[in-house]
């Protein structure tokens, strides 16, 4: 099983990472929008449309969360 991002580990915080996008930090993050999320970034690795978790290759691969957010977000082509 794939392991999740904890969050509070550095490379989460420095990159504002939060499973949950309404969490993200709009002091830090201004251009931050709640309808950017893990599920429509295109470094988050899909098997399954119905996996909450999957990898993301900035986090080395780590499971991050479907409905999640970090800075590094950036559109699904
Ligand atoms: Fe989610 Fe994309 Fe950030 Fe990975 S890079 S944690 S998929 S927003």
């Amino acid at each position: 099983t794939t392991q999740k991002v904890d969050p509070k580990d550095p490379q989460a915080t420095s990159l504002g990472y939060v499973d949950d996008t309404k969490q993200a930090d709009k002091k830090r993050f201004p251009k931050h929008e709640p309808a950017q999320m893990c599920s429509n970034c295109q470094f988050y690795q899909t098997a399954s449309e119905k996996n909450k978790i999957a990898p993301c290759t900035i986090f080395a691969n780590k499971g991050v969360a479907a409905g999640g957010w970090c800075s590094a977000w950036a559109k699904k082509a």
